[in-house]
Formats: structure tokens, C-alpha cells, sequence
């Protein structure tokens, strides 16, 4: 299987380019963010508990993101892999990830990293708040919380999965086609070692 954590800080262009990766590889894409936001429309008791935290640009509790991510995983049995989107974003929930995927055999390919910096990142998230729907994409101050979350608690991750010899940087500003070419080179180059 070809599992991959398309990582980066909010508005690194994740879910742009996984749109492109999972056309080219066959793959499923699961983003956490997504799969919240439908709770959130299905106005589930889960959704109803997420969307605090969310307007305010906090994490949603490891415990409900883990058993999301463990339902998604478990009713696609027959998947070439997967492109986790947003996920993980603590190192708990990077930890049941490995965890979730030793249980069925396989394992994390590959971490590509998106790296745009921070100016970039606020433009981008404010164009998107006027159409996204999104009121986490349209306040200013929301937004700097989101960027500090992932400074504070999810940046990390790069450690991570750098001590398992599976982090790729890529330069996330650019042309959207020259970007997923760089992503489709470091994703080709791990998949003839699998
Ligand atoms: P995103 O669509 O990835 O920008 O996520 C939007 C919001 O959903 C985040 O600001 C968090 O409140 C929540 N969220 C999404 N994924 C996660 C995750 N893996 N862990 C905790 N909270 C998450």
C-alpha cells in the first residue's frame, strides 16, 4: 500500500494537491477537516462538540479523530492506500496511526511536508474565507490561532517522522503544477523501495 501524510500548516495547499494525487495514484483521501466539517452538516453530537473548537481554530480532542480516522481505514479494506489530509496533528494521533496501519499489515510511505511561510499562509486563508464558507478562513485572529496550533503542537511531527527516515520537504509556493511534480517525484522515488 501507499500511505501518505501530506503535511503542513493551514493553507500549505494540502488540499489542493491532494485533489492531484489521489487522481494520478488511485488513492483514498482522508481529511480529517472534511470528514468534521460533514459531522458539523450532519449535525451528529460529535459535530456539535467539534465546531466549538473549530471556530476557534483549536484541536479537536485525539480520541474522536483517532476513531474516525479507525472507522475510514476499516470500511475501505480494499484501498491502494491512503492520503491522510490534516492528520495527524499531534503526535499521539501519529502514534495510533502507525498503530492502526501495523494491525493491517502495512505502514506510512511517506510524510511530503508543504513549507510556505507564514504572510503567504494568511493571504491565502483570507482569499479562501470569501469563498469557502469557512468562518475559520475568514477572521484574522482565528486564523493566527490556527498557524500557532500548528507551530505549537503539530510542527513536531517533522521529528517524528524524520527519525523514521520518512520526511520530504517540498516548496509549497510556485505553480500548483510544479509543486505536484516535486510531490509526484519524492512519492515515485518511496514507492520503488516498497
Ligand atoms: P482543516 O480543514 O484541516 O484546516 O481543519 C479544520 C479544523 O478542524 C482544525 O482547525 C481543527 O479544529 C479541526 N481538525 C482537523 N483535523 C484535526 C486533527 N487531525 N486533530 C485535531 N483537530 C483537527
Amino acid at each position: 500500500m501507499l500511505n501518505i501524510v501530506l503535511f503542513g500548516p493551514p493553507g500549505a495547499g494540502k488540499g489542493t494537491q491532494s485533489e492531484k494525487l489521489l487522481a494520478k495514484y488511485g488513492l483514498i483521501h482522508l481529511s480529517t477537516g472534511d470528514l468534521l466539517r460533514a459531522e458539523i452538516k450532519a449535525g451528529t453530537q460529535l459535530g456539535i462538540q467539534a465546531k466549538e473548537l473549530m471556530d476557534k481554530g483549536n484541536l479537536v480532542p485525539d480520541s474522536i479523530i483517532i476513531g474516525m480516522i479507525d472507522s475510514k481505514i476499516s470500511n475501505n479494506p480494499k484501498a491502494n492506500g491512503f492520503i491522510f489530509d490534516g492528520f495527524p496533528r499531534t503526535e499521539v494521533q501519529a502514534a495510533a496511526l502507525d498503530e492502526l496501519l501495523q494491525n493491517k499489515g502495512t505502514g506510512i510511505t511517506l510524510m511530503l511536508s508543504l513549507q510556505v511561510e507564514e504572510k503567504e499562509l494568511i493571504s491565502r486563508l483570507l482569499e479562501r474565507g470569501k469563498t469557502s464558507g469557512r468562518a475559520d478562513d475568514q477572521n484574522e485572529e482565528i486564523i493566527a490561532n490556527r498557524i500557532k496550533v500548528y507551530n505549537d503542537q503539530t510542527s513536531v511531527l517533522v521529528n517524528y517522522y524524520e527519525k523514521q527516515n520518512k520526511h520530504v520537504g517540498i516548496y509549497g509556493i510556485g505553480a500548483i503544477e510544479t509543486i505536484f511534480d516535486n510531490l509526484c517525484s519524492a512519492i515515485d522515488k518511496a514507492a520503488k523501495t516498497l
